[in-house]
């Protein structure tokens, strides 16, 4: 993986040596000697994480990390600080500026270039959503870091360690602001994780009776585990495994024996972070639903059913199965306006929706084409067939009235079907759009309230 790493360090020589290290492992490298320094290039480079040493003059490391985390340019970039300090005070007080991991010097090369790839990696994964969501709406004013993000709710997060005295102390700690539950075996981890239903998985690497690896890489692989971020417990100096952890996708780790502030610092960045991709998830989502379903009826829209009906007719062509195409158009629905209101108009049409596609197959397409005229699509459908499927619809329509407000006002409602199947290698989504609009035509031309199909 190669990327972009900017390193901060007051002093030439760590500069250099830390160059040297990233830059043979393929690592892109930028400098900076400075806070200041750092904050510009930071926001030029737009780099994929830094290195922040903590004692720096005039600007330490705490106060470069509060302020890259402030700024909207450079708050979704990573940030491990690299301290001489190792007092739990440090880690926390690093943690809380918002930095993602606090290592201490001497670096431990292996364990330093783990955490960049996992960082970068994890990054790119919030990237990615960003932008997504970047070309659908613009983001709105919540950030990574913001704190709406975090304690609305308590988090739900998922423990599992065999150690009574550590668990007991995980338990206690983060239970003062979320809700913990406990796993006792691997069986109950994988069951209980399988719901879903947990923010975050807090899992030790040392357990007597399971492999702690192989819990995590399995909480990765499942669906609905996927996305939790997973918190390894590790014993200290346990380089190895703390790679490996970090490598398969491990979020971040705690060393033993656990430290309380520490705990609850890692928790909470690991919530804020799960419940920002969230949001950005479920925005890019509602981006998708409104760009191909109609608000009114939450039926597929115009542009959404063209291209599907243009991959059928395509698929058609080179087989002997016909694709049918059902057009609808309300009878005097202007009259229903006119007499009863827009908003009762509106009531007919979310019904006749509902009537329409609780009535179709599965691989059949129900959308709205705009006012009072919708299309079915049937893939691999005959006319005969069709025509049996529309003179169903056209009675579910006409044969119960429809229901205009809560007073249980109702009026009766008919609708006019126009019919078209695919005929040979030639024919196109256009043309079959069009015979159906002559059928439907027809079918209002002869009285309405009837199903006419058009042949080619
Ligand atoms: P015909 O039997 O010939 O189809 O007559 P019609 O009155 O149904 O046809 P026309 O196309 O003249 O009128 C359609 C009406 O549908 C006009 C418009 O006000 C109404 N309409 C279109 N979209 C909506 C909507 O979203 N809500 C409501 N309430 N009415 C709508
Ligand atoms: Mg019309
Ligand atoms: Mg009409």
């Amino acid at each position: 993986m190669t990327a972009r790493v900017l390193i901060v360090d007051d002093v030439p020589a760590n500069l250099k040596l830390l160059d040297a290290k990233l830059t043979a492992e393929y690592f892109d490298v930028f400098k900076a000697s400075s806070g200041p320094e750092a904050l510009d290039a930071a926001k030029e480079q737009q780099p994929d994480i830094i290195l922040l040493d903590v004692m720096m003059p005039g600007m330490d490391g705490f106060e470069v990390c509060r302020r890259l985390k402030a700024m909207p340019e450079t708050e979704h970039i990573p940030v491990i600080m690299v301290t001489a300090l190792d007092q739990p005070k440090d880690r926390v007080q690093g943690l809380e500026a918002g930095a993602d991991d606090f290592l201490t010097k001497p670096l431990n090369d292996l364990a330093l270039f783990a955490r960049v790839r996992s960082l970068v990696r994890l990054k790119m994964v919030t990237d990615e959503l960003r932008m997504r969501e970047a070309t659908g709406q613009r983001i709105g004013a919540l950030s990574a870091t913001s704190d709406n993000f975090l304690m609305a709710e308590p988090g739900r997060i998922l423990v599992m360690d065999d150690r009574p005295t550590s668990l007991k102390r995980i338990t206690e700690t983060l239970a003062a602001e979320h809700n913990v539950t406990v796993a006792e075996s691997q069986e109950e981890l994988m069951q209980l994780a399988s719901t879903g239903d947990f923010d975050l998985h807090i899992v030790s690497l040392t357990l007597q009776e399971y492999d702690g690896l192989r819990l995590c890489s399995q909480l990765r692989s499942l669906e609905a585990t996927r996305q939790t971020p997973i918190l390894a417990i590790v014993e200290e100096g346990d380089t190895g495994r703390l790679v490996r952890a970090l490598d398969m996708g491990v979020n971040d780790y705690l060393v033993r024996p656990v430290e309380r502030n520490e705990l609850v610092a890692r928790a909470r960045s690991q919530l804020r972070r799960k419940r920002y991709q969230d949001y950005l998830r479920d925005k890019f989502q509602q981006g998708l639903e409104l760009a191909i379903t109609d608000g009114l009826t939450g039926l597929y829209n115009r542009r959404y059913m063209e291209g599907h009906l243009a991959t059928l007719v395509d698929e058609a062509a080179n087989t002997s199965k016909s694709v049918a195409l059902l057009i609808f158009d309300i009878d005097y629905f202007k009259s229903v306006n006119d007499t009863y209101g827009h908003a009762a108009g509106d009531m007919v049409l979310k019904e006749f929706a509902k009537r329409i596609s609780g009535n179709v197959r599965g691989v059949d397409l129900t959308c709205r084409l705009g006012g009072e005229e919708f299309v079915v699509v049937m893939p691999d459908t005959d006319l005969g067939f069709a025509m049996a499927v529309a003179e169903r619809l056209r009675q579910c329509v006409a044969s119960k009235p429809f229901v205009l407000d809560e007073e249980g006002r109702t009026l009766d409602v008919t609708v006019s079907i126009g019919i078209a199947v695919t005929e040979g290698a030639q024919d196109t989504a256009a043309k079959l759009l069009e015979r159906a609009d002559q059928g439907l035509y027809r079918a209002k031309r002869d009285g309405r309230n009837r199903v006419v199909a058009e042949a080619a």
